[in-house]
């Protein structure tokens, strides 16, 4: 009796782990894909740093997207403008 509510235990763990594994594994492919591509690098305007896209700060100014390395960035070039 014993082993058979083992084995009932363990094919519900299975059974979730494998849940688990199909629901991580299109993010998993998802974040290769993403390794895989270089990300566009941007310069800020204002430090003249390059950044990468996907983390910078986007600002629509005049029409023109800008990107910046963070909010204070932003902020003091709009102020110099
Ligand atoms: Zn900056």
């Amino acid at each position: 009796m014993w082993r058979f509510i083992l084995f009932i235990i363990a094919v519900t763990i299975l059974y979730y782990f494998l849940q688990f594994l199909m629901k991580s594994v299109p993010s998993l492919r998802k974040k290769a894909k993403r390794d895989n591509e270089p990300e566009e690098l941007i310069q800020d305007p204002y430090c003249q740093t390059y950044i990468p896209k996907g983390s910078a700060v986007k600002k629509r100014i005049a029409g023109k997207d800008y990107y910046f390395c963070n909010a204070e960035c932003l902020r003091k070039y709009l102020e110099k403008s």
